[in-house]
Protein backbone atom coordinates (compact mmCIF):
# COMPACT_ATOMS: atom_id res chain seq x y z
CA UNK A 1 0.00 0.00 0.00
CA UNK A 2 0.92 3.68 -0.42
CA UNK A 3 3.39 5.13 2.64
CA UNK A 4 1.03 8.24 2.82
CA UNK A 5 1.92 12.09 4.41
CA UNK A 6 -0.83 10.59 7.43
CA UNK A 7 1.41 7.31 7.99
CA UNK A 8 4.44 9.09 7.79
CA UNK A 9 3.62 11.48 10.32
CA UNK A 10 3.09 8.52 12.96
CA UNK A 11 5.56 8.41 15.99
CA UNK A 12 5.93 4.71 15.14
CA UNK A 13 7.19 5.40 11.82
CA UNK A 14 10.50 5.54 10.67
CA UNK A 15 11.66 5.38 7.30
CA UNK A 16 10.14 2.20 6.82
CA UNK A 17 10.77 0.59 3.28
CA UNK A 18 7.15 -1.04 2.59
CA UNK A 19 3.74 -1.63 3.98
CA UNK A 20 1.25 -4.22 2.91
CA UNK A 21 -2.23 -4.39 3.52
CA UNK A 22 -3.87 -8.04 3.55
CA UNK A 23 -7.57 -8.80 3.72
CA UNK A 24 -9.56 -11.34 2.58
CA UNK A 25 -13.25 -11.12 2.74
CA UNK A 26 -13.71 -15.05 3.19
CA UNK A 27 -11.92 -15.74 6.12
CA UNK A 28 -11.91 -12.47 7.65
CA UNK A 29 -8.36 -12.06 7.38
CA UNK A 30 -7.20 -7.99 7.72
CA UNK A 31 -3.43 -7.40 9.01
CA UNK A 32 -0.51 -5.95 7.53
CA UNK A 33 3.09 -6.23 7.07
CA UNK A 34 5.39 -3.66 7.99
CA UNK A 35 8.83 -3.91 6.16
CA UNK A 36 11.34 -2.37 7.98
CA UNK A 37 14.74 -2.50 6.48
CA UNK A 38 16.12 -4.56 3.29
CA UNK A 39 19.41 -5.70 3.22
CA UNK A 40 20.77 -6.43 -0.37
CA UNK A 41 18.57 -9.35 -1.59
CA UNK A 42 18.17 -11.00 1.37
CA UNK A 43 14.25 -11.17 2.91
CA UNK A 44 13.42 -9.15 5.76
CA UNK A 45 12.22 -11.14 8.78
CA UNK A 46 9.62 -10.41 11.40
CA UNK A 47 7.48 -13.40 12.91
CA UNK A 48 3.53 -12.39 12.81
CA UNK A 49 1.29 -11.80 15.43
CA UNK A 50 -2.34 -12.55 15.97
CA UNK A 51 -3.67 -10.04 18.33
CA UNK A 52 -6.87 -8.04 18.73
CA UNK A 53 -7.07 -4.25 18.23
CA UNK A 54 -9.50 -1.36 18.25
CA UNK A 55 -9.13 -0.68 15.27
CA UNK A 56 -6.69 -0.99 11.62
CA UNK A 57 -4.86 2.22 13.00
CA UNK A 58 -3.46 0.25 16.19
CA UNK A 59 -2.50 -2.79 14.31
CA UNK A 60 -0.71 -0.26 11.70
CA UNK A 61 1.19 1.45 14.46
CA UNK A 62 2.34 -1.97 16.15
CA UNK A 63 3.43 -3.16 12.99
CA UNK A 64 5.40 -0.28 12.54
CA UNK A 65 6.93 -0.65 16.06
CA UNK A 66 7.47 -3.71 16.28
CA UNK A 67 9.00 -4.38 12.67
CA UNK A 68 11.53 -1.74 13.58
CA UNK A 69 12.49 -3.32 16.63
CA UNK A 70 13.20 -6.48 14.35
CA UNK A 71 16.08 -4.37 12.59
CA UNK A 72 17.59 -3.96 15.64
CA UNK A 73 17.59 -7.45 16.91
CA UNK A 74 19.04 -8.76 13.90
CA UNK A 75 21.80 -6.25 13.31
CA UNK A 76 22.83 -6.61 17.16
CA UNK A 77 22.71 -10.44 16.59
CA UNK A 78 24.91 -9.80 13.53
CA UNK A 79 22.19 -11.00 10.55
CA UNK A 80 22.22 -9.99 7.23
CA UNK A 81 18.25 -9.40 7.41
CA UNK A 82 16.29 -6.33 7.76
CA UNK A 83 13.61 -6.14 10.45
CA UNK A 84 10.37 -6.94 9.40
CA UNK A 85 6.63 -7.69 11.64
CA UNK A 86 3.03 -9.07 10.82
CA UNK A 87 0.15 -8.45 12.48
CA UNK A 88 -3.38 -9.99 12.03
CA UNK A 89 -6.23 -8.48 13.57
CA UNK A 90 -8.63 -11.21 15.81
CA UNK A 91 -11.92 -10.30 14.68
CA UNK A 92 -15.50 -11.40 14.93
CA UNK A 93 -15.25 -11.86 11.07
CA UNK A 94 -12.47 -14.49 11.37
CA UNK A 95 -14.08 -16.44 14.58
CA UNK A 96 -14.24 -20.31 14.39
CA UNK A 97 -12.16 -19.94 10.73
CA UNK A 98 -8.58 -20.64 12.14
CA UNK A 99 -6.96 -23.08 9.82
CA UNK A 100 -8.35 -20.94 6.63
CA UNK A 101 -7.30 -18.10 7.97
CA UNK A 102 -3.44 -18.77 8.34
CA UNK A 103 -3.92 -20.82 5.31
CA UNK A 104 -4.72 -17.55 3.02
CA UNK A 105 -2.40 -15.20 5.30
CA UNK A 106 0.31 -17.77 4.17
CA UNK A 107 -0.94 -17.56 0.26
CA UNK A 108 -0.42 -13.25 0.87
CA UNK A 109 2.65 -14.24 2.77
CA UNK A 110 3.63 -15.80 -0.54
CA UNK A 111 2.41 -12.70 -2.87
CA UNK A 112 5.47 -11.28 -1.45
CA UNK A 113 7.63 -13.17 -3.68
CA UNK A 114 10.31 -14.11 -0.26
CA UNK A 115 10.82 -10.51 0.68
CA UNK A 116 8.97 -11.18 3.99
CA UNK A 117 10.14 -14.68 5.64
CA UNK A 118 8.28 -14.92 9.30
CA UNK A 119 7.49 -17.16 12.09
CA UNK A 120 5.28 -17.36 15.29
CA UNK A 121 4.92 -14.44 17.39
CA UNK A 122 2.50 -13.97 20.38
CA UNK A 123 -1.31 -15.47 19.61
CA UNK A 124 0.34 -17.79 16.94
CA UNK A 125 0.63 -21.78 18.28
CA UNK A 126 2.55 -23.85 16.15
CA UNK A 127 0.09 -25.60 14.82
CA UNK A 128 -1.25 -22.57 13.13
CA UNK A 129 2.94 -22.15 11.71
CA UNK A 130 2.21 -26.04 10.47
CA UNK A 131 -0.83 -25.03 8.61
CA UNK A 132 1.15 -21.96 7.21
CA UNK A 133 4.08 -23.88 6.17
CA UNK A 134 2.30 -25.81 4.61
CA UNK A 135 0.79 -22.99 2.09
CA UNK A 136 4.38 -21.13 1.75
CA UNK A 137 7.81 -22.34 1.73
CA UNK A 138 8.66 -18.15 3.38
CA UNK A 139 7.38 -19.90 7.25
CA UNK A 140 9.98 -20.66 9.97
CA UNK A 141 10.83 -22.38 12.97
CA UNK A 142 8.35 -25.08 12.77
CA UNK A 143 10.93 -27.85 13.91
CA UNK A 144 12.81 -25.80 16.41
CA UNK A 145 12.68 -24.65 20.49
CA UNK A 146 13.15 -20.93 19.98
CA UNK A 147 12.57 -20.53 23.60
CA UNK A 148 15.84 -23.11 24.59
CA UNK A 149 17.93 -20.80 22.29
CA UNK A 150 16.54 -17.71 23.68
CA UNK A 151 17.51 -18.55 27.55
CA UNK A 152 20.73 -19.65 26.27
CA UNK A 153 21.57 -16.47 24.45
CA UNK A 154 20.17 -14.79 28.39
CA UNK A 155 22.82 -17.39 29.89
CA UNK A 156 25.60 -16.14 27.90
CA UNK A 157 25.00 -12.50 28.03
CA UNK A 158 24.13 -13.35 32.15
CA UNK A 159 27.92 -14.23 32.23
CA UNK A 160 29.27 -11.39 30.06
CA UNK A 161 27.00 -9.20 32.84
CA UNK A 162 28.71 -10.94 35.81
CA UNK A 163 31.78 -9.79 34.63
CA UNK A 164 30.69 -6.35 34.11
CA UNK A 165 29.72 -5.98 37.53
CA UNK A 166 31.96 -8.71 39.71
CA UNK A 167 35.03 -8.81 36.78
CA UNK A 168 34.33 -12.26 36.61
CA UNK A 169 31.72 -14.80 34.67
CA UNK A 170 31.71 -17.11 37.53
CA UNK A 171 28.31 -18.50 38.22
CA UNK A 172 28.80 -19.99 41.47
CA UNK A 173 27.65 -18.34 44.35
CA UNK A 174 25.44 -16.06 42.57
CA UNK A 175 21.67 -15.34 43.28
CA UNK A 176 18.90 -14.65 40.61
CA UNK A 177 15.44 -13.41 40.29
CA UNK A 178 13.40 -15.08 37.04
CA UNK A 179 9.84 -13.30 36.51
CA UNK A 180 8.01 -15.34 33.92
CA UNK A 181 8.17 -19.09 34.00
CA UNK A 182 7.09 -19.57 30.34
CA UNK A 183 8.96 -21.08 27.74
CA UNK A 184 11.86 -19.12 27.93
CA UNK A 185 11.91 -18.43 31.75
CA UNK A 186 11.47 -22.01 32.40
CA UNK A 187 14.46 -22.94 30.40
CA UNK A 188 16.80 -20.15 32.25
CA UNK A 189 15.93 -22.06 34.99
CA UNK A 190 16.93 -25.02 34.03
CA UNK A 191 20.28 -23.90 32.72
CA UNK A 192 21.19 -21.78 35.85
CA UNK A 193 19.62 -24.44 38.45
CA UNK A 194 22.75 -26.91 39.07
CA UNK A 195 25.36 -24.04 39.01
CA UNK A 196 24.25 -21.01 41.02
CA UNK A 197 23.29 -20.36 44.84
CA UNK A 198 19.86 -19.05 44.79
CA UNK A 199 16.92 -18.72 41.92
CA UNK A 200 13.86 -16.90 43.39
CA UNK A 201 10.71 -17.39 40.92
CA UNK A 202 7.28 -16.15 40.19
CA UNK A 203 4.59 -16.59 37.90
CA UNK A 204 1.07 -15.06 37.67
CA UNK A 205 -0.29 -18.79 37.21
CA UNK A 206 0.24 -20.84 40.33
CA UNK A 207 -0.20 -24.19 38.26
CA UNK A 208 3.35 -23.85 36.92
CA UNK A 209 4.59 -23.02 40.33
CA UNK A 210 3.21 -26.16 41.85
CA UNK A 211 4.77 -28.13 39.57
CA UNK A 212 8.17 -26.85 39.08
CA UNK A 213 9.25 -27.04 43.05
CA UNK A 214 8.98 -30.81 42.25
CA UNK A 215 11.87 -30.95 39.64
CA UNK A 216 13.85 -28.00 41.10
CA UNK A 217 13.18 -27.98 45.14
CA UNK A 218 15.91 -25.55 45.71
CA UNK A 219 14.06 -22.80 44.22
CA UNK A 220 12.10 -19.69 46.00
CA UNK A 221 9.10 -18.99 45.00
CA UNK A 222 7.78 -15.38 45.69
CA UNK A 223 4.79 -13.46 44.52
CA UNK A 224 4.89 -12.13 41.23
CA UNK A 225 4.47 -8.50 42.20
CA UNK A 226 7.63 -9.02 44.45
CA UNK A 227 10.34 -10.76 42.32
CA UNK A 228 11.74 -7.46 40.86
CA UNK A 229 12.56 -6.35 44.56
CA UNK A 230 14.84 -9.68 45.63
CA UNK A 231 18.24 -8.57 46.74
CA UNK A 232 20.41 -10.66 44.07
CA UNK A 233 22.87 -10.43 40.92
CA UNK A 234 20.66 -10.24 38.64
CA UNK A 235 16.99 -9.86 37.71
CA UNK A 236 15.72 -11.83 34.81
CA UNK A 237 12.52 -10.61 33.72
CA UNK A 238 10.77 -12.84 31.13
CA UNK A 239 7.49 -12.14 31.00
CA UNK A 240 5.39 -9.30 29.44
CA UNK A 241 7.35 -5.54 28.07
CA UNK A 242 7.55 -2.95 30.39
CA UNK A 243 8.65 -4.61 33.47
CA UNK A 244 10.99 -1.87 34.67
CA UNK A 245 9.12 1.32 34.49
CA UNK A 246 8.41 4.40 36.83
CA UNK A 247 7.34 2.05 39.63
CA UNK A 248 9.05 -0.52 39.92
CA UNK A 249 12.59 0.79 39.36
CA UNK A 250 13.05 2.85 42.47
CA UNK A 251 12.09 -1.04 43.99
CA UNK A 252 14.51 -2.85 41.92
CA UNK A 253 17.38 -4.32 44.33
CA UNK A 254 20.01 -6.03 41.86
CA UNK A 255 23.02 -5.83 40.18
CA UNK A 256 22.18 -6.17 36.86
CA UNK A 257 19.19 -6.85 34.60
CA UNK A 258 19.26 -9.64 31.92
CA UNK A 259 16.06 -11.34 30.78
CA UNK A 260 14.25 -12.65 27.27
CA UNK A 261 11.50 -10.06 27.70
CA UNK A 262 11.22 -7.39 24.92
CA UNK A 263 10.70 -3.52 25.82
CA UNK A 264 11.61 -4.36 29.04
CA UNK A 265 12.10 -0.40 29.91
CA UNK A 266 8.70 1.27 29.96
CA UNK A 267 10.44 4.31 28.28
CA UNK A 268 14.74 4.44 26.91
CA UNK A 269 15.25 7.17 29.50
CA UNK A 270 14.60 4.66 32.17
CA UNK A 271 18.06 3.15 30.51
CA UNK A 272 19.89 5.99 32.31
CA UNK A 273 18.32 6.04 35.42
CA UNK A 274 19.86 2.57 35.79
CA UNK A 275 23.08 4.15 34.85
CA UNK A 276 22.81 6.41 37.89
CA UNK A 277 21.62 3.25 40.35
CA UNK A 278 25.16 1.26 39.03
CA UNK A 279 22.60 -1.18 37.82
CA UNK A 280 24.17 -2.89 34.48
CA UNK A 281 21.03 -3.20 32.05
CA UNK A 282 21.77 -5.87 29.09
CA UNK A 283 19.75 -4.27 26.45
CA UNK A 284 16.84 -6.78 25.80
CA UNK A 285 17.11 -7.05 21.95
CA UNK A 286 20.74 -7.95 22.64
CA UNK A 287 20.38 -10.52 25.07
CA UNK A 288 17.45 -12.14 23.76
CA UNK A 289 18.06 -12.31 20.04
CA UNK A 290 18.76 -16.37 20.77
CA UNK A 291 15.45 -17.14 19.35
CA UNK A 292 15.57 -15.02 16.32
CA UNK A 293 19.19 -17.16 15.76
CA UNK A 294 18.23 -20.28 15.51
CA UNK A 295 15.44 -19.43 13.22
CA UNK A 296 17.47 -17.89 10.96
CA UNK A 297 19.81 -21.14 11.35
CA UNK A 298 16.73 -23.13 9.94
CA UNK A 299 16.26 -20.60 6.98
CA UNK A 300 19.77 -20.51 5.88
CA UNK A 301 20.32 -24.34 5.72
CA UNK A 302 16.97 -26.22 5.68
CA UNK A 303 17.15 -27.55 8.77
CA UNK A 304 18.70 -26.74 11.95
CA UNK A 305 22.36 -27.42 13.57
CA UNK A 306 22.83 -27.57 17.59
CA UNK A 307 26.26 -27.17 17.27
CA UNK A 308 26.23 -24.29 14.74
CA UNK A 309 23.43 -21.83 16.64
CA UNK A 310 25.42 -22.12 20.17
CA UNK A 311 28.54 -20.53 17.76
CA UNK A 312 26.22 -18.16 16.31
CA UNK A 313 25.11 -17.19 20.05
CA UNK A 314 28.49 -16.31 21.16
CA UNK A 315 27.38 -13.07 19.20
CA UNK A 316 25.44 -12.10 21.85
CA UNK A 317 28.43 -11.82 24.77
CA UNK A 318 30.95 -10.37 21.90
CA UNK A 319 28.18 -7.48 21.20
CA UNK A 320 27.58 -6.68 25.11
CA UNK A 321 31.12 -6.49 25.38
CA UNK A 322 31.37 -3.84 23.06
CA UNK A 323 28.80 -2.08 24.68
CA UNK A 324 29.44 -2.32 27.92
CA UNK A 325 32.87 -1.16 26.87
CA UNK A 326 31.42 2.16 25.18
CA UNK A 327 29.00 2.60 27.85
CA UNK A 328 31.63 2.73 30.61
CA UNK A 329 34.24 4.70 28.23
CA UNK A 330 30.95 7.72 27.16
CA UNK A 331 29.25 7.16 31.00
CA UNK A 332 26.25 6.90 28.38
CA UNK A 333 23.20 3.95 29.26
CA UNK A 334 23.88 0.56 27.52
CA UNK A 335 20.09 1.63 25.99
CA UNK A 336 21.76 4.47 23.95
CA UNK A 337 25.00 2.58 22.86
CA UNK A 338 22.98 -0.27 21.80
CA UNK A 339 20.56 1.85 19.57
CA UNK A 340 23.38 3.59 17.99
CA UNK A 341 25.62 0.90 17.12
CA UNK A 342 22.19 -1.36 15.88
CA UNK A 343 20.76 1.42 13.95
CA UNK A 344 24.52 2.44 12.18
CA UNK A 345 24.12 -1.18 11.08
CA UNK A 346 20.76 -1.06 9.49
CA UNK A 347 20.87 2.50 8.12
CA UNK A 348 23.56 1.50 5.99
CA UNK A 349 21.60 -1.41 4.51
P1 LIG B 1 5.38 -17.38 27.58
O1 LIG B 1 4.05 -16.84 27.24
O2 LIG B 1 5.70 -18.80 27.26
O3 LIG B 1 5.69 -17.15 29.13
C1 LIG B 1 5.47 -15.98 29.83
C2 LIG B 1 5.17 -16.35 31.28
O4 LIG B 1 5.13 -15.16 32.04
C3 LIG B 1 3.83 -17.06 31.47
O5 LIG B 1 4.01 -18.24 32.22
C4 LIG B 1 2.98 -16.03 32.22
O6 LIG B 1 2.05 -16.63 33.12
C5 LIG B 1 4.05 -15.27 32.97
N1 LIG B 1 3.68 -13.91 33.40
C6 LIG B 1 2.93 -12.98 32.76
N2 LIG B 1 2.87 -11.85 33.48
C7 LIG B 1 3.61 -12.06 34.58
C8 LIG B 1 3.95 -11.26 35.71
N3 LIG B 1 3.51 -10.01 35.85
N4 LIG B 1 4.74 -11.79 36.66
C9 LIG B 1 5.20 -13.04 36.56
N5 LIG B 1 4.91 -13.84 35.52
C10 LIG B 1 4.13 -13.36 34.55
O7 LIG B 1 6.41 -16.39 26.86
P2 LIG B 1 7.93 -16.64 26.45
O8 LIG B 1 8.00 -17.26 25.09
O9 LIG B 1 8.69 -17.25 27.58
O10 LIG B 1 8.39 -15.13 26.25
C11 LIG B 1 8.62 -14.29 27.37
C12 LIG B 1 9.08 -12.93 26.88
O11 LIG B 1 10.25 -13.11 26.05
C13 LIG B 1 8.07 -12.20 25.99
O12 LIG B 1 8.24 -10.82 26.21
C14 LIG B 1 8.53 -12.54 24.57
O13 LIG B 1 8.11 -11.57 23.64
C15 LIG B 1 10.03 -12.55 24.76
N6 LIG B 1 10.77 -13.34 23.78
C16 LIG B 1 10.49 -14.65 23.61
C17 LIG B 1 11.22 -15.39 22.69
C18 LIG B 1 10.97 -16.86 22.46
O14 LIG B 1 11.79 -17.50 21.79
N7 LIG B 1 9.92 -17.44 23.02
C19 LIG B 1 12.25 -14.77 21.94
C20 LIG B 1 12.53 -13.42 22.17
C21 LIG B 1 11.78 -12.71 23.10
Amino acid sequence: MEITEEIKSLPEFDDHKKIFRMEDLNTGLLGFVAIHRIHGKNPSLGATRFWRYQDEAEALRDALRLSRLMSYKSAAAGLPYGGAKAVIMIRDENTGKREELFKEYARQVNNLQGSFVTGSDVGVSKQDLEVMSLASPYIIGTDINAGYYTALGVFYAIKKTLKQITGEEDLAGRSFAIQGMGKTGLELLDLLYSQVRRIFVADINSDVLNELIIKYPDITIVNSSDIHKQAVDIFCPCALSHSINEQTIGELNCRGIVGSANNQLSKAELGESLLAKGIVYAPDYVANGGGLISVVDEFKNGNHQDSRIKEALLQIPRALELIFGESNKLGLSTVVIADELASKVFNNY
